[in-house]
C-alpha cells in the first residue's frame, strides 16, 4: 500500500493509548505519516474552517470570489 502524502511504503503500526485500549494504524516508512480509521473519517468530512472569515479572492476568469476591497 502507498502513502497518500508521499507515495512511500506504509506498514501496520500498533497504537497503545493507555495500556488497555489499542488500535492499528498505517505508518509511512518514508515520511512518518500515521493514518487510522478515525483520521480517514475526519479527512473525508473535512471542510474549510470559517469560509466567511477567509473569503476566496476574486477570480476574474469565472467572476467568483470576494470583490477586492
Ligand atoms: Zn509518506
Amino acid at each position: 500500500m502507498a502513502c497518500g502524502r508521499c507515495g512511500g511504503l506504509v506498514v501496520p503500526h500498533d497504537l497503545a493509548y493507555d495500556g488497555i485500549c489499542s488500535a492499528t494504524a498505517l505508518r509511512c516508512l518514508a515520511c512518518g505519516d500515521l493514518t487510522d480509521a478515525v483520521i480517514l473519517e475526519h479527512r473525508a468530512h473535512w471542510r474549510e474552517p470559517y469560509p466567511e472569515a477567509n473569503p476566496k479572492p476574486f477570480d476574474p476568469t469565472s467572476g467568483t470570489g470576494a470583490p477586492l476591497a
